[in-house]
Order: C-alpha cells, then sequence, then structure tokens
C-alpha cells in the first residue's frame, strides 16, 4: 500500500476540502461496540488527516433518547481515549462553531431548509391518510407491484395544495424523487461503487404539517450545515444513503454530497450480528470486565481495519497516523473475546510499574483493601507488587483475587489450599511452618534477598520436596495455591503480617 494510494481512496475531495467527520450517535442507550468502532474510525480519520471530528447527538427520538445516555456515551467515549472538536464535552462545555449540536435543539435549521425544498418544488405535500396508505400497499403487494408510495398527491396543482392545508388538512411533506435520472450512484470508499435504481427510491416523508423532520431529512440538514466531508457510519444506513444524496443535491446541488463509507456489521463468533446473546456489548461493561481503554479501543479498531497483514497490537498513536479507509475491509468483521484478552494482556504486560500502579488502585481502592494515602505513603511499595501482579494476569478483575492477601491482617485459606497443600500431612507441615518461623523470626531486615537467603534451602535441610514445602508456605501465607512469586510476596506482606500467618496456620 502506497501513500499515494490511500491518499487517493480515502478522500478525492481532500485536496480542497479540509476533513470534517462526526459521530452521531442516537441516544436510545448507551454505546455499544459498534458505535464504539464507528467512532473510531471517524476520530482516526480526522486525527490523520489534520481535519475535526464532531460528535453530534441524533436525539429526534424524544420518547427514548435521554441525558443519562447522552452522559454514558460521552463518558464511554472519552474512556476510550476518544476527544472530539465540536459537540458536547464530557465537562459539561460545549465547542465548535457549527452548533447546537443537538437535534431537538436545530428546529431552526430544519425550518429553513424545508422552506427551501418548497420553494424550490423538491418536496410537495402528500394528503394521504395512513389507513389509505396501508390499503395501498397491501393491494400493491397482493399483485407482486411496488409498495412504495404511489404518489397520488405528487402532482396536485399547488394553488390546491395550499388551500388544502390552509383548511387545515393535515398532510406530510414528501421528497420529489427526480423522474430524469436513472439511477442514483454512490461511490463508497469502503465497499466501491453501487447504484440504486431511480425507480427503487420512494418519495419519502420530510416533515410533518408543522414542519418537524423525519430521520434522513434532520440527518443530511445536519451534514450540510456541518460541513461534513465523510460520512463513515454502519452498513445498516446505506439504503438511506440514497434518499440522503437526493436531499442534498436538492438542498445545496451535486457538489454538497459528502463522501461515504459504509462499515460492514460486526458478527458475534457463532456468525450471528454481535449482540446481547454473546455476552457484553456495552463499552462500559468492558471497563467493568477489566479491560483497559487502549486495549479495547486496539480490539474495535481491528474490527474491520488492518494496518497490514499480521500486527495486532496498535497503539492510538500509531492508529491516528496510519489510518486510512482503504484498509477498511468490507467483508464482515468477526468479534473474538479470546483475542481482545490476548491484545489486553499484552498492554497490562508492557505497562510500567508506575502505569501499572495507577490502573490497579483504582480495583484495590474499590475492594476496600487500600486507600489513594495508602499509596501516597508509599509509593514504592506498589511500585515494587505492580510487575508482580502485572506479569500473571490478562484483565485487571484479577487483579484483587491476585493481591488482597497483601491488604489484609487475616485471610481466608480457600478450600483448594487447605485440602492439597495443608491438610493431607498435618505433621509435616508444621515441621516446614517452624523451620520458616525459626529461619524468618531473627531476620532484622526483612528484604527479599534475606528472606530468599534464609528460606531458599529449606527443602535441603528438611528433606523434603521444594513443592511440598513452598505449596505448604504459599497456601499460608496468601490463602491460595496461586500467588506472585513466594519469596517477593513475603518480603511485601511484612514480617509482622508473615509471622502471624505462620502463628494462624501453626494454631488453628
Ligand atoms: N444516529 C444514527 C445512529 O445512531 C447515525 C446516523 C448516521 O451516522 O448517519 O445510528
Amino acid at each position: 500500500m502506497s501513500d499515494t494510494n490511500t491518499q487517493s481512496a480515502d478522500t478525492p475531495a481532500l485536496a480542497d476540502k479540509p476533513v470534517r467527520v462526526r459521530f452521531a450517535p442516537s441516544p436510545t442507550g448507551t454505546l455499544h461496540l459498534g458505535g464504539a468502532r464507528t467512532a473510531i474510525y471517524n476520530w482516526a480519520f480526522a486525527r490523520k488527516h489534520g481535519g475535526d471530528f464532531i460528535l453530534r447527538i441524533d436525539d429526534t427520538d424524544k420518547k427514548r433518547s435521554t441525558p443519562e445516555n447522552v452522559a454514558q456515551i460521552l463518558e464511554a467515549l472519552s474512556w476510550l481515549g476518544i476527544d472530539w472538536d465540536e459537540g458536547p464535552q464530557a465537562d459539561g462545555n460545549i465547542t465548535g462553531d457549527y452548533g447546537p449540536y443537538y437535534q431537538t435543539q436545530r428546529a431552526d435549521s430544519y425550518r429553513k431548509a424545508l422552506d427551501k425544498m418548497i420553494s424550490s418544488g423538491a418536496c410537495y405535500r402528500c394528503f394521504c391518510t395512513a389507513e389509505e396508505l396501508t390499503t395501498k400497499r397491501d393491494a400493491a403487494r397482493k399483485v407482486g407491484g411496488n409498495p412504495g408510495y404511489d404518489r397520488t398527491c405528487r402532482d396536485i396543482d399547488s394553488v390546491i395544495s395550499q388551500s388544502r392545508a390552509d383548511n387545515e388538512e393535515s398532510f406530510v411533506w414528501r421528497l420529489r424523487v427526480p423522474k430524469d435520472r436513472t439511477s442514483v450512484i454512490v461511490n463508497d470508499l469502503v465497499r466501491g461503487k453501487i447504484e440504486f435504481p431511480i425507480e427503487a427510491i420512494d418519495d419519502l416523508v420530510l416533515a410533518r404539517t408543522d414542519g418537524t423532520p423525519l430521520y434522513n431529512f434532520a440527518n443530511t440538514v445536519d451534514d450540510l450545515d456541518m460541513g461534513i466531508t465523510h460520512l463513515i457510519r454502519g452498513d445498516d444506513h446505506l439504503s438511506n444513503t440514497p434518499k440522503q444524496i437526493l436531499i442534498f443535491e436538492a438542498l445545496a446541488g451535486p457538489e454538497s454530497v459528502p463522501e461515504f463509507a459504509h462499515l460492514s456489521m460486526i458478527y458475534g463468533s457463532d456468525g450471528k450480528k454481535l449482540s446481547k446473546r454473546h455476552g457484553a456489548v456495552g463499552v462500559e461493561e468492558y471497563a467493568t470486565l477489566g479491560f483497559l481503554p487502549d486495549a479495547l479501543l486496539n480490539g474495535l479498531a481491528l474490527l474491520g481495519w488492518s494496518l497490514d497483514a499480521e500486527t495486532t497490537i496498535i497503539s492510538p498513536e500509531t492508529l491516528k497516523s496510519e489510518f486510512s479507509l482503504e484498509r477498511v475491509s468490507k467483508n464482515p468483521a468477526r468479534f473474538d473475546m479470546a483475542k481482545l484478552e490476548h491484545v489486553n494482556s499484552v498492554y497490562i504486560q508492557e505497562m510500567s510499574a508506575d502505569n501499572f500502579t495507577q490502573a490497579m488502585l483504582p480495583w484495590l481502592i474499590n475492594a476496600d483493601l487500600t486507600t489513594q494515602e495508602d499509596y501516597e505513603s508509599r509509593p514504592e511499595w506498589y511500585l515494587e507488587l505492580a510487575p508482580l501482579i502485572s506479569e500473571r494476569i490478562k484483565l485487571m478483575t484479577e487483579v484483587v483475587p491476585l493481591a488482597h492477601f497483601l491488604f489484609l491482617d487475616d485471610i481466608e485459606i480457600d478450600e483448594k489450599a487447605r485440602s492439597k497443600a495443608l491438610d493431607k500431612d498435618p505433621e509435616t507441615v508444621r515441621t516446614i511452618l517452624i523451620a520458616v518461623q525459626n529461619a524468618l523470626e531473627n531476620l532484622d531486615d526483612f528484604n527479599l534477598e534475606n528472606i530468599e537467603a534464609a528460606l531458599k534451602d529449606l527443602p535441603v535441610q528438611l528433606d523434603l520436596k521444594p513443592r511440598v514445602v513452598f505449596q505448604a508456605l504459599r497456601a499460608t501465607i496468601s490463602g491460595s495455591l496461586v500467588s506472585p512469586p513466594l519469596f517477593e510476596s513475603i518480603a511485601l506482606l511484612g514480617k509482622k503480617r508473615t509471622l502471624q500467618r505462620l502463628f494462624a496456620v501453626l494454631n488453628a
């Protein structure tokens, strides 16, 4: 792939127009993986081309849109590390000169656009009632005809149309789909050329009697007003595209039509469209499941886009500098949880001790194991702990089970550890723990080096297998058979708590 190719395939209009793209969620629910991927591609595309990324809230569905969903969407995007130049920001401010950025606040724009369409004759009043339309549609279906609108009202004389409206007959405004062309062509930047025959495009409803716009009209007016150059969105919107193109053309001429890039659906591992059935679909659920934002961003970016044939770890910086629509696949992407977990583990392992400490702290604090103050009073202790944990986990949810024993005075020894390492041969365990006690009791400097020197030869001294000795000790110290390395754990636990744990098992 050469740079020249990227340029020409992505952005035929780039040379003369700075890129402006938008993510336009309908806040009828929280941010899902599919929406997040659309947002990521728009954002990366804008960043790559030094353009603007706009967040618009498509809240025309007033009943199902809620401020809570808007807040959640902004939070989920911010959590992913996505920033936007225009639109409502997470801090409550609104940035940008092309607002309002909520559709419910844009009635004036829609009215102006509708008036323009009315005066140019690009739309007409349709007085057909809902019952009439249903009857006609059913009749057309029965004879295998076109169930679309039969254009009964298209040629009503304008004076008559006006007088029926004046008599308060209710009506809608329909687009006058041009008859003098054969098709609408979309040169999709992902899917290539798609041709929609003109007879398949209905005279769609643009607005109601009172001028309130319907979805396709509102969207197109917004995209036009906001100077959007590329519409990058899910291919569930593909059927809207020819209608929107006709509206763009009617309002502002063919040059006003943006470029389109339709993204293929995301499927679950079973090949069906990704949904709740496949597990978590909300971005915030992934935070709870223990994914790091950069890892989820990376995983979502790869659902349909690739840097090359093999790279699987892509930082936000690389995404912003290398993203190209040319490398977006038109084939459906498959969401694979195991792959995402792998990506997450790579991010975890590659984090510096300091960064991992910062990522780990909220989990420890939420589990009431520690406090911010404790961290601030002994940051070096946390920096020592960090690599011991990060090397062993795939998900941040594993931090607490792995580290909790280091923060508690008393621990529960789990069933498996008890039965496998302690209860099988209590006499031997006694011998081991007493030997450990003796070896550690007199250590003045309770550091890793001294602990290791004091304990490493115990198996030889006791004539026991290392596994037997260290498993009993691990179970006693951590309450589990799985823990960070033993000597390090003992050093982090400190002398007092270590001796307490030996005592607790010896005196149980
Ligand atoms: N509001 C639409 C949605 O959430 C997006 C519209 C568009 O991208 O054109 O699906």
